[in-house]
């Protein structure tokens, strides 16, 4: 279906997801504010959300390893692990870092 069929459709009435490309009723497709052409069925909805989410998830953790890893150069830098009370307590939390 090419956008202008799916443009004609959508003023019947009935409309295909964008995304998955079934037909969907036009009270059940999700239209995008900019590009109001563009309808998305409600599943397809569902799962985009769900792969926004995951990749939220994985750019943080990236920046949370990433702060780790800043920290830890900064302790080794400064020489901070050697020290005789905070050095055994930086140590034992890098070794039950996550990463
Ligand atoms: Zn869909």
């Amino acid at each position: 279906m090419t956008a202008d069929t799916r443009a004609a459709s959508r003023e019947t009435g009935e409309g295909s997801c964008w995304c998955c490309g079934r037909a969907a009723a036009e009270d059940t497709v999700v239209r995008l504010g900019s590009h109001p052409e563009v309808g998305i069925c409600v599943n397809c909805v569902h799962s985009l959300r769900r792969r926004a989410r995951d990749l939220q998830a994985t750019a943080l953790r990236r920046r949370l390893r990433a702060a780790g890893e800043s920290a830890r150069r900064e302790v080794m830098a400064r020489g901070w692990h050697e020290r005789p009370v905070i050095g055994p307590a930086l140590r034992w939390i890098n070794q039950h870092l996550p990463w």
